[in-house]
């Protein structure tokens, strides 16, 4: 069975690979028995391996054993759950949150619950996979806008009339590291009364001090908008929230099949996110640490003269045209001991290695990256 797919995939050169580590997923990981300085994690903070987030976990575990063994409804959560939530709202400047058991599922059940039939969604050509998976969910229409142009966005609204529109976008581009326009977007929303759906899973603990990307832009969260995040990446736990009003929350816990009908998340993951949480807002040496390290190695790759197309964070494509220079290029960097990946279509349209820069690197770690790249030519 799919042999003659298999082999057609294989000759486009696009043929998936699992790589497994035996190491934690730090700045180096070990592959093989070989070491590789780790370029590709979006455990941004470094929490994943942190002491005390790793306390918190195996605590939990001791107290409220390692499954939740039912739904949330069905008294799956503990008093553990309830306690993220709380704080995540806190976080996020906004009246309630609920928990979701990965950002995948977080966008394949709350799309379908906040857009319903007759509804028109817009949808950013960029955004992740589980926001389209969430828009094909949905039985409300969905309308694709050129990337960040909200310009042809206002212009395709005005088109739909009345009705119940919904915009959607990542605020932070998973594979571009571009940051979505959520002032001009923001204005569209309140002049046409749309509903604002941020998928801010790179942007939770990297941008705004950590709060995310509305806070970035200084916007105040509204009723209107729903912030929905991810512990799996700067949180460096697992798990995925949204934000937003009470009566959301609410209407989404009634409606979300992915919250209904799925096994809450096991408590030691939910000990370890509200930990890490905490770091995140009063260790204040983790975001810059980021920063600088993005910083370093950005202008570091700009200056060997390649193309990071319109990167504003700790995500860097490098931009390479084609399928072979994406592999050529992490093949090469491979055998010097650094993994940095190759990102190909379907999951692009522009081959690229898509890079990704933590707090847990060194100047040696970025420069080790610098120097190996400068081999390439
Ligand atoms: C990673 C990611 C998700 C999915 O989150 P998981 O918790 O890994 O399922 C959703 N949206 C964006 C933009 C992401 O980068």
């Amino acid at each position: 069975m799919f042999e003659k797919e298999l082999k057609r995939i294989e000759k486009l050169q696009l043929d998936r690979h699992i790589i497994s580590r035996s190491s934690s997923p730090g700045p180096v990981i070990t592959v093989k028995g070989r070491k590789y300085i780790n370029f590709s994690s979006n455990d941004y903070l470094g929490l994943a391996g942190h002491p005390k987030v790793i306390k918190s976990a195996i605590e939990a575990v001791g107290k409220y054993a390692l499954g939740s063994g039912a739904s949330r409804l069905l008294a799956g959560g503990t008093v553990l759950h309830e306690r993220l939530e709380a704080r995540v709202s806190e976080f996020k400047r906004t009246d309630a949150a609920l928990v979701f058991n990965s950002g995948y599922a977080a966008n394949t059940g709350v799309i379908p619950a906040l857009a319903r039939d007759g509804a028109v969604i817009f949808s950013d050509e960029l955004n992740h996979a589980s926001l389209i998976d969430g828009c094909r969910l949905s039985r409300a229409r969905t309308v694709i806008y050129r990337h960040g142009d909200t310009i042809q966005l206002e212009k395709l609204i005005k088109e739909e009339g009345k009705g119940e529109k919904v915009i959607v976008t990542d605020s932070v581009f998973s594979m571009d590291g571009d940051i979505a326009p959520l002032g001009d977007l923001y204005e569209i929303c309140k002049k046409y009364k749309a509903v604002l759906y941020i998928d801010d899973a790179h942007g939770t603990g990297v941008l705004g001090n950590g709060r995310g990307a509305l806070e970035h832009f200084n916007i105040r969260p509204e009723p209107w908008i729903i912030q929905m995040g991810t512990f799996s990446k700067a949180i460096g736990s697992f798990g995925a929230f949204i934000a937003g009003s009470e009566d959301v929350i609410r209407w989404v816990l009634n409606t979300a099949r992915s919250f209904v009908f799925s096994t809450a998340l096991p408590p030691g993951v939910i000990a370890a996110s509200i930990t890490a949480l905490k770091l995140v807002r009063t260790d204040r040496v983790l975001i810059k640490r980021l920063w600088a390290n993005r910083e370093r190695l950005i202008a570091g790759i700009r200056n060997a003269g390649f193309d990071t197309g319109g990167s504003d964070t700790p995500i860097i494509p490098i931009k390479t045209g084609t399928i072979s220079g994406a592999l050529g290029i992490s093949g090469f960097l491979y055998g010097k001991g650094i993994y940095a990946p190759a990102v190909r279509p379907p999951a692009v349209r522009e081959p690229r290695v898509r890079i990704t820069v933590s707090a847990a690197h060194n100047d040696s770690h970025i420069d080790a990256f610098l120097y190996a790249l400068k081999g390439l030519d």
